[in-house]
């Protein structure tokens, strides 16, 4: 039996492009960037191309991008690098960000700064006036993710950053799950500081990178050499680095393609759940959506078991609510969607990618069938 991942959300296989990128920086080629002489040039020159490709991808320039380790690094250096151990300002962020958005915000507010949490609708999307109205002139920072991990909404950044950066604030966006999927543009959609994670366009996990637009500074987490303009001391991961500039390369390439190719995925695979005979919900139907991400609710049944029944079935997915014994946690997206907890409860979010075909999702109807009915 084939296995058949849809968990491309959770993370991506690396592109054997992008092996083949980055395996002499794991061989042969092992300078260090910051060194004088042919090896350190070498790996400078590899280091800067990257550079080049991640900032081409959402029309940056390369001074503007930062390499990190991962999104929540990258993530953790807007917050701690604006706010650090201050007790004061304001920040509006959504409901319905990435644990990694969501925890640094929770410490500031501890600490004494002012959160506010703009809600979202049933399609899990943020409304443009809701975030205009939040943004005062005493916000520093404005933070909504640009497409969500859970059910895939897309959040329209760009037409409430200008107003945000009219009255002083900043904007961030974490685009973690949109680069590689959709076309983002930093300029189109006006932000400060973007979030990027490698893992996700298939690239190795250990890479990520933060755009700062070109007029903004961050105070570094990572003191030391002051590699990376001093925003982020420690010798670059080269390899990575590089590997991560051929995704984002081959992601500028293909987007519009690859992800209308994917988006009949997901139709066919909609039209796949009418025919199962299980009562469902597919959620965020009404957004504008990654086309790679179609979360859906099964009706009286938890989720942790569909998952387990297709994970024997040699299929991965992921499940949108948590079994803890008896209970089942729904997961806060969902909650804050306001989605009807019957369905909530059998949330499983599937996630396609480049190596999937409509045989696999024909495939996945199958197997999932089984799993329902045997449930
Ligand atoms: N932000 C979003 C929207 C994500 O989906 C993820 C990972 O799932 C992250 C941030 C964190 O990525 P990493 O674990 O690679 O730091």
């Amino acid at each position: 039996m084939k296995p058949l991942y849809f968990d491309h959300n959770a993370t991506t296989p690396i592109l054997p492009e992008v092996f083949e990128a980055m395996e002499p920086f794991l061989r042969g080629s092992f300078g260090n960037p910051s060194s004088p002489h042919p090896w350190g040039l070498e790996a400078k020159e590899a280091l800067e191309r990257a550079r080049r490709q991640v900032a081409a991808c959402i029309n940056a320039q390369p001074e503007e991008i930062v390499f990190t380790s991962c999104a929540t690094e990258s993530n953790h250096m807007v917050f701690s690098g604006l706010f650090g151990h201050s007790t004061r300002g304001r920040i509006v962020t959504s409901t319905v960000e990435h644990p990694s958005v969501l925890a640094p915000i929770e410490r500031l507010e501890k600490r004494g700064v002012r959160v506010v949490r703009l809600p979202v609708d049933e399609n899990g999307r943020v409304s443009v006036q809701d975030a205009k109205d939040a943004c005062t002139p005493d916000t520093e920072l404005v933070s909504v993710m640009l497409a969500n991990n859970e059910v895939g909404t897309i959040q329209p950044v760009a037409q409430f950053a200008p107003h945000a950066e009219s009255l002083g604030a900043l904007v961030h966006t974490d685009a973690s799950q949109a680069v590689g999927k959709i076309r983002v543009d930093v300029r189109q959609l006006d932000v400060d500081f973007l979030t990027i994670a490698g893992h996700k366009l298939y690239a190795p996990k250990g890479i990520g990178a933060l755009y700062i637009r070109s007029v903004r500074t961050l105070p570094p987490l990572l003191l030391g050499g002051g590699q990376e303009r001093g925003m982020r001391s420690g010798t670059e991961n080269v390899a990575f680095a590089v590997a991560l500039g051929k995704a984002c390369e081959i992601a500028g390439r293909t987007v519009e393609d690859e992800g209308a190719r994917q988006r009949a995925l997901g139709d066919v695979l909609v039209s796949g759940l009418r025919e199962l005979g299980h009562k469902h919900l597919p959620f965020a139907t009404g957004a504008d959506r990654l086309p790679n991400t179609l979360a859906v609710g099964f009706r009286g049944v938890d989720a942790g078991r569909i998952v387990e029944g297709l994970a024997l079935a040699d299929v991965g997915v992921s499940a949108g609510a948590a079994c803890h014994g008896d209970s089942t946690e729904i997961s806060p997206v969902l909650r804050a969607m306001g989605v009807d907890p019957e369905y909530a409860r059998g949330a499983i979010r599937f996630s396609w990618g480049r190596s999937t075909t409509e045989e696999d999702v024909r495939d996945l109807l199958g197997r999932l069938k089984g799993v329902l009915d045997a449930l």
